[in-house]
């Protein structure tokens, strides 16, 4: 990337923005102007709402809507999982009806993955789709599920084929949450929050055509998703500017509702800005050991912050994502580990109450309790560390005696 090719985005996007923001819209009619001048995803093809401007011309562009005052597209599932999933995967009609609307939040998505069967092993799942006429029918169970409480639509990916081996026979669904055969129960974390959701499929019904790729397909587009996923580290709350404007307010809202679920997620990441003021609260600033951990928390998080401002450059220069997807997820899981450590040490058996009237007690309590969660979502350190292994050092992969044999005849409990 030439600086002068990124100074010419930035005078392109500024002089769009001058002519076209206006407060007074609703949010809604915003983003689709934002849409309709192809400023929403600018590297996306110009068939579907982009310039085909390189990838880290979206990251510059949307820095500079928010530095302008306007509003940028909206956060989460359905901008960060389910439109790039549809844009590589969907045929014509699937990108027709759910690209637009993901784009401009007018609905939002969850994504039904893990089952309480298949978390780590995503390809062994049991929920199952027959057709049935002009619908699929489809049953079963989905677990840990963020945000399915509000999510209008669902990606989901289910088992259509028991005859081929487990990788083969499954489809990936849009599935149409506001139905009767969608039963939604929210679980309750250890942290007292309540992000995730088990969600009961009894008979639901999806159109035939509400499929990303084609039926049996279905395994290729959840890697993509995966991916994404990975990928997917900026949950920075926007910082919109006090105003009477109709369109600030309602992107105000939506981002309210949007981080309730996320809440406790900086919490998850260790929250190593909090270590130096945690020490000097507690006089342990000077214990030698408690200083070896803190140094080794933030010599970790530098680490990390390199992965990431090398997997940024790569993006730059065009390359295509890497194994700093699978590195910067096990690393951000150290960080938060560490972190823990630290935070441990210096609180001793306070870090262990809650309810107290010491508000930085709670958030120390909370560090405690939801860091594990880094480990786990969007895929296990065990399962980054065999990614690592077996895709980018090119390892003997794991032996397997279950991927080449009809699903039907896999032993399952
Ligand atoms: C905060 C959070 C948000 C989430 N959001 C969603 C969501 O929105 N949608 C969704 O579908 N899911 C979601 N999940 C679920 C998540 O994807 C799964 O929890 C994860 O994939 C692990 O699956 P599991 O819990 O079934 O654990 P298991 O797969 O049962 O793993 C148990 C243990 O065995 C280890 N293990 C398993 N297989 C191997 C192997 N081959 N080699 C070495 N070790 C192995 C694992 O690393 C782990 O330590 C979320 C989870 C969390 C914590």
């Amino acid at each position: 990337m030439s600086e002068m090719q990124e100074n010419k985005i930035r005078d392109q996007v500024r002089e769009w923005l001058e002519r076209s923001w206006d407060p007074d819209l609703s949010l809604l009619e915003w983003r689709k102007r934002l849409v309709e001048g192809r400023w929403a995803v600018p590297s996306w093809p110009e068939a579907w709402y982009g310039r085909e401007y390189p990838v880290w011309a979206d990251e510059i562009v949307r820095f500079e809507i928010l530095q302008t005052g306007a509003v940028s597209t909206p956060i989460g599932a359905g901008m960060n999982l389910a439109a790039p999933t549809i844009l590589k995967h969907g045929g014509e009609s699937q990108k027709k009806r759910f690209l637009e609307p993901a784009l401009t939040g007018q609905e939002s998505w969850c994504q039904l993955f893990s089952e309480p069967g298949a978390g780590s092993d995503l390809a062994g799942l049991t929920t199952h789709a027959e057709l049935d006429g002009d619908e699929w029918v489809v049953s079963g169970q989905k677990v840990w599920n963020t945000s399915a409480h509000h999510a209008d639509l669902g990606l989901l990916v289910a088992r259509t084929d028991w005859e081929v081996p487990k990788h083969r026979g499954l489809t990936y669904f849009v599935l149409p949450m506001n139905q009767h055969g969608v039963e939604i129960r929210p679980l309750m974390q250890m942290n007292r929050h309540s992000s995730f959701n088990e969600v009961f499929l009894d008979e639901a019904r999806i159109p035939k055509d509400h499929i990303i790729g084609s039926a049996g397909d279905g395994w290729a587009g959840a890697l993509t998703t995966l991916a994404f996923e990975r990928g997917f580290t900026s949950l920075k709350k926007p910082q919109y500017a006090v105003s009477n404007s109709r369109v600030i307010e309602e992107a105000k809202v939506e981002s309210e509702e949007h981080f309730k679920v996320y809440s406790w997620y900086p919490q998850r990441a260790g929250r190593i800005d909090l270590i130096r003021e945690h020490a000097e609260r507690n006089n342990q600033n000077t214990d030698r050991v408690i200083r070896q951990e803190i140094v080794r928390a933030i010599m970790l998080y530098r680490i990390g912050q390199w992965t990431m401002a090398r997997a940024r450059a790569g993006r730059k220069l065009g390359r295509a994502p890497g194994a700093e997807g699978s590195i910067g997820k096990l690393m951000s899981s150290n960080v938060a580990r560490q972190a823990n450590k630290v935070h441990t040490l210096l609180a001793g058996a306070k870090g262990m109450l809650t309810y107290t009237q010491d508000e930085f007690n709670e958030v120390i309590a909370e560090i405690l309790i939801s860091t594990p969660a880094k480990s786990i979502a969007g895929g296990t350190d065990e399962i980054q560390r065999n990614i690592i292994g077996e895709r980018v050092l090119g390892l003997p992969r794991e032996p397997s005696v279950d991927k080449s044999i009809p699903f039907r005849d896999v032993p399952r409990n």
